[in-house]
């Protein structure tokens, strides 16, 4: 496994620390809770789509794209960083959310990573929920492709196998980093999506033979989907780094007990799960993502799924720009509707 072997820019603020959390790991009577920061990746108030924009945008300037076309839910991170980042290479960019809640709270509709994507220049569209997105991209690509634009489409979530590149390169930071430290890495938990970060995780632990298996929680899609669709875009990232076949259907495993009503619709766990790191750790989660991810987590611990001496790391994907698309749903004394 040699990335250097795959074009990349350089803009990502890269290692992310990996460091213990303490106070949550008192509070929950263990195991040992680590967290890999991978909201600190910088970008646009961070997250994890940084990492795999570092070779999407790579691949989008090799092909001599002037446009970047992508498309996310209302409250996309995926959007927000991608916005960011063609803004700075000079790039237009067209976003097309999808309203996947159907909420018409003004904060979910214009605050948080809507009102970044239009600070960072983007422009944006609305599409009603479970319209066919990657239809509506190649539509708008055609259009703009009509007016002479040279359009480069990253799909939803950035999640193909030069995507996911990003975070085969994480695995390998994480296990340098953990070698480095001493941390035998017992299990590694983090929210999936689009399924382009367990993907390049599960790729590159597996590729590099570190039996450390990957608990994905999911956000939107049943289990069996889910997992189909990691497991999917492993094969396909593994193919694309020479590591053909080495992924199989057994280092897949997601845990979609937390979605909840659905995808970016709150939960009691995820509202716990905010409070909870707030309060012990300083750390932000979010309501779609990371706050659902630590919520299975939080319940997997108490019903005993790992043992007390354990070292668990959980990947914070980032998101906490969220939490201001959706101030209504913590319970806090303070906010006046
Ligand atoms: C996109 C996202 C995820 C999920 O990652 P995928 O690669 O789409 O599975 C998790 N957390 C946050 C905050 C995200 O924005």
């Amino acid at each position: 496994m040699h990335l250097a072997r795959f074009p990349r820019l350089r803009f990502a603020h890269l290692p992310t620390p990996l460091e213990p959390l303490e106070n949550l790991s008192a509070h929950l009577g263990g195991p040992n809770i680590w967290v890999k920061r991978d909201d600190c990746t910088g970008l646009a108030m961070g997250g994890n789509k940084t990492r795999k924009l570092e070779f999407l945008m790579a691949d989008a300037l090799d092909q001599g794209a002037d446009t970047i076309i992508t498309q996310g839910a209302t409250q996309s991170n995926h959007a927000r960083q991608t916005a960011a980042i063609s803004a700075k290479l000079g790039l237009e960019c067209h976003v097309l959310l999808e309203d996947r809640t159907g909420s018409n709270d003004p904060s979910y509709n214009y605050n948080g990573n809507v009102l970044l994507d239009q600070l960072y220049g983007a422009t944006i569209a609305k599409r009603p929920g479970g319209a066919d997105m990657n239809l509506e991209m190649e539509s708008l690509a055609e259009q703009l492709g009509g007016q002479g634009k040279k359009t480069y489409i990253i799909p939803g979530g950035g999640s193909n196998p030069v995507g996911a590149l990003g975070y085969v390169n994480a695995a390998v930071e994480l296990l340098a980093q953990a070698n480095e430290m001493g941390l035998v890495i017992d299990h590694l938990v983090h929210a999936t999506g689009s399924a382009g970060t367990q993907a390049g995780l599960v790729t590159g632990l597996v590729g590099s033979n570190s039996s450390i298996p990957v608990l994905g929680i999911g956000v939107r899609a049943p289990k069996e989907k889910q997992e189909a669709s990691v497991f999917g875009l492993a094969e396909r990232t593994a193919d694309h780094i020479g590591l053909g076949g080495v992924v199989k259907p057994e280092h897949v495993v997601a845990n979609c007990d937390y979605v909840g009503g659905g995808y970016g619709v709150p939960t009691e766990g995820m509202v716990e799960a905010v409070k909870l790191l707030a309060r012990t750790e300083t750390i932000l989660l979010d309501p779609v993502y990371s706050g659902k991810g630590m919520a299975g987590l939080i319940d997997l611990i108490r019903k005993g799924h790992f043992s007390k001496d354990e070292n668990v790391v959980f990947l914070h994907t980032g998101g906490a720009v969220g939490l201001f698309g959706y101030p209504d749903s913590f319970d806090l004394p303070g906010y006046l509707a």
